[in-house]
């Protein structure tokens, strides 16, 4: 039978078992939406901006497991999606983007609403593609959901001008995809594995570092086994938070330029470093002629080129973080690493992560909702917030955390709790976020409300971007440099506040979310963080916006000042050794 690229692209998105579709329409995707029209599935979801869009599709697809599907409109509401898209390919999160494109005839006219999204996003995404007839726009569809979902996994970019979206075809859709070269789940090379084993069983010191690669493989339950059959002690990168529950006996913490005391000593003194599906970027090495020195490095990823990019490590293996661990687990045996262990407590006990005492810290709020929230699914954007949030929340399988590490992008944590709450229906779905990230993307306030969405939006009011903020107070002689959100043309320059006679804070949060139809709370005592985190669990037909009134001058504690070791830590005010390490030359962050 002869159909439309449009009825075959709603066809396509059927036999992928989409069932939910983020999209926003526009004049050369119009079709695709009319095809769209009255189809059970998949079910539309129009967010309020083309970036909301697709953070809201990495959420969804971060949270489920499943690939997350985008269709937008040429020109604008292409370009809108490159900063999500580039969130969710650093992350190695499945997208496959459909954008509307103007005819094949008119491609480089300098068209209306024309931009060559195919050359704009090539080096963010895993593939991109201009689908150039009707005949192959079957078999592209199919290889965009297998690319993305396989081996890295990644963002695919498929462009469908509108004359093939209008032109009669095939109403066939592949059933299977070869692709020539393309080998994405490669078999566990056993010998490298078993020289692995080797040196793990001959080391004194040995150390597991869990990235986000065994998070993705979703090999929480295997990686925890394994440190409790070898008796190994874990650490993590943010990515590979909650794989190994952070309340368990051999997990560490989190290291990097904000990894805890304990974790990131234990990379500069381990003699082994057995890595599993981590990226070794510069968040994690500080300096990387001194990273973890004294070990031998194991590392296993499953996409060779990650391989010795950053780190060169003695044993490479090419493998799923799942499969290579489940092999390790067949072989692996108990070891002595006893006095290992307890010198790792004892650098836990001398400098626990923890914040100054203040009215209303974010390590109060952050254990309030530990407390509360047993089962949730926890969304960040990015600063501060983000980092408090992988120091002080509790994860786990239950308690799980998306967020985005790469690429760093404020604005993101709104829209991905939307994908999330529409993924998960049945789970608390939380947004720890800042006053500045939250109005990166607060139109999706809307889109939480009219889909009935009970997401919890925590906002961490500081009235300034706070982590640009510290790095002015630390490193740049307290220079705060446009990073007050309270500032107005009134103000004196340079400023030399904050004081009393700050201006008001604009927006007021509160009665913005009740403009939206949402629930507004402000808090700011701590006997009301439990209440007010409970209330909004309550709610469960919309969202609540929370705002914790916090205080400015909070700081992210470690820190190690850029270009500096792991070891070079500044712990806090309280260990005296902040004021000497201010000394140290400046990074640039
Ligand atoms: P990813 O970047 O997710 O990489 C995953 C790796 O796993 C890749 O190599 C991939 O090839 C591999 N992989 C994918 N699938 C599989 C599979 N099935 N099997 C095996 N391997 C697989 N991070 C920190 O850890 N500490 C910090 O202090 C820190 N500070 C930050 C500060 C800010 C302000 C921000 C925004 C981010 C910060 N980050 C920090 C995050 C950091 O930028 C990186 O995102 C993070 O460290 C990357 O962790 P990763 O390499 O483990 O995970």
């Amino acid at each position: 039978m002869q159909i439309t690229g449009a009825q075959l692209f709603v066809k396509a998105l059927q036999a992928e078992q989409v069932d939910t579709l983020f999209a926003y329409p526009g004049g050369q995707a119009i079709d695709l939406f009319d095809a769209l029209y009255g189809a059970a599935v998949p079910k539309v979801i129009l967010p309020r901006h083309e970036q909301g869009l697709v953070h809201a599709a990495d959420g969804y697809a971060r949270s489920t497991g499943k690939t997350g599907v985008c269709l937008v409109t040429s020109g604008p509401g292409a370009t809108n999606l490159v900063t999500g898209i580039a969130t969710a390919n650093y992350d190695s999160v499945p997208l496959v983007c459909f954008t509307g494109q103007v005819p094949t005839g008119l491609i480089g006219n300098d068209s209306f609403q024309e931009v060559d999204i195919v050359g704009i996003t090539r080096s963010i995404t895993k593939y991109a593609v201009t689908v150039r007839s009707r005949e192959e726009l079957g078999s592209i569809i199919k290889k965009a959901f297998y690319i993305a979902a396989t081996g890295k996994p990644g963002v695919v970019l498929v462009d469908i001008p509108k004359d093939i979206q209008k032109a009669m075809g095939s109403d066939s859709y592949p059933d299977t995809v070869e692709i020539r070269g393309y080998r994405p789940k490669p078999s566990v090379h056993i010998g490298q594995l078993r020289k692995a084993l080797e040196l793990l069983n001959r080391s004194a010191r040995p150390l597991f570092l869990v990235g986000g690669g065994v998070n993705i493989a979703r090999a929480g339950r295997e990686m925890t086994r394994l440190a409790e059959l070898t008796g190994v002690p874990v650490v993590s990168t943010i990515m590979g938070k909650g794989a190994v529950p952070s309340g368990h006996r051999l997990y560490v913490g989190n290291i990097g330029i904000h990894g805890s005391f304990a974790a990131n000593l234990a990379v500069s003194k381990c003699d082994l470093l057995f890595s599993i599906g981590t990226r070794f970027n510069d968040r994690i090495t500080g300096r990387t002629e001194t990273f973890a020195r004294e070990a031998s490095i194991v590392h296993i990823d499953i996409d060779a080129a990650s391989i010795s990019r950053n780190i060169s490590v003695d044993i490479p293996v090419v493998a799923d973080a799942k499969s290579a661990i489940s092999a390790l687990l067949e072989k692996a045996e108990p070891l002595p690493t006893g006095e290992w262990l307890a010198q790792l407590e004892r650098w836990k006990q001398q400098h626990p992560l923890r914040m100054k005492p203040s009215a209303l810290s974010p390590q109060a709020i952050l254990q309030a909702v530990n407390h509360c929230f047993e089962d949730a699914i926890i969304a960040t954007d990015v600063g501060q917030n983000q980092l408090w949030a992988t120091q002080f929340l509790a994860l786990d399988e239950h308690r799980r955390f998306l967020t985005s590490g790469g690429l760093g992008t404020m604005g993101y944590g709104l829209p991905a709790a939307i994908g999330a709450s529409l993924g998960n229906p049945r789970t608390d779905v939380l947004v720890i976020t800042g006053d500045g990230g939250m109005q990166m993307n607060l139109q999706e306030l809307a889109t939480a409300v009219v889909y009935e969405l009970p997401v919890i939006i925590c906002i961490f009011n500081n009235s300034c971007l706070g982590n640009v903020r510290q790095w002015q107070e630390m490193f740049y002689q307290r220079r705060y440099s446009s990073t007050c959100l309270r500032y107005r043309k009134s103000c004196p320059v340079p400023c030399t506040g904050p004081g009393e006679n700050c201006p008001e804070y604009t927006p007021d949060f509160i009665r913005l979310a009740e403009s939206y139809g949402a629930r507004g709370i402000r808090v700011t005592t701590p006997e009301d963080i439990e209440p007010a985190l409970l209330e909004a669990r309550n709610r469960k037909n919309g969202p609540t916006v929370i705002e914790f009134m916090i205080e400015r001058e909070e700081n992210v504690m470690p820190i190690v000042p850029a270009g500096n070791s792991l070891g070079d830590m500044i712990l806090g005010e309280e260990d005296n050794v902040y004021g000497k390490k201010m000394d140290q030359p400046a990074g640039r962050e």
